[in-house]
């Protein structure tokens, strides 16, 4: 499971990797002013997208790492199991819902 939504990640990240910098200089030739400016908000859109998607792979490694370990399930925090539920909504969780809420806790890296 984790792994189809690895590769499915990784398609996206893939598509956003197409915008760039020289498809961005011809998608500008022959467009009007309003096209080019729609298209600099979208282009903003997808960095932000990116940073995010790119966040969830380094997520999802480290929770590739932990099934391998035999540790995945459990925070990384506090050791506790994390829920069932919440490992369907957040697959790569590391944390559980307790230790995620904490502020500044919210990226642990080990
Ligand atoms: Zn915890």
């Amino acid at each position: 499971m984790l792994l189809k939504k690895r590769s499915e990640i990784v398609a996206k990240v893939d598509q956003l990797g197409a915008h760039d910098p020289a498809e961005v200089a011809n998608l500008g030739f022959g467009k009007r002013i309003g096209d080019a400016t729609a298209y600099a908000v979208e282009r903003m859109t997808d960095a932000y997208q990116a940073r995010t998607i790119y966040a969830t792979v380094t997520d999802i490694n480290q929770a590739l790492e932990r099934i391998e370990e035999g540790t995945y399930g459990r925070c990384v925090s506090c050791g506790n199991l994390i829920p069932d539920d919440r490992l369907q909504a957040v697959p790569w969780a590391a944390l559980c819902v307790p230790c995620s809420a904490k502020p500044g806790k919210s990226r642990i890296v080990r």
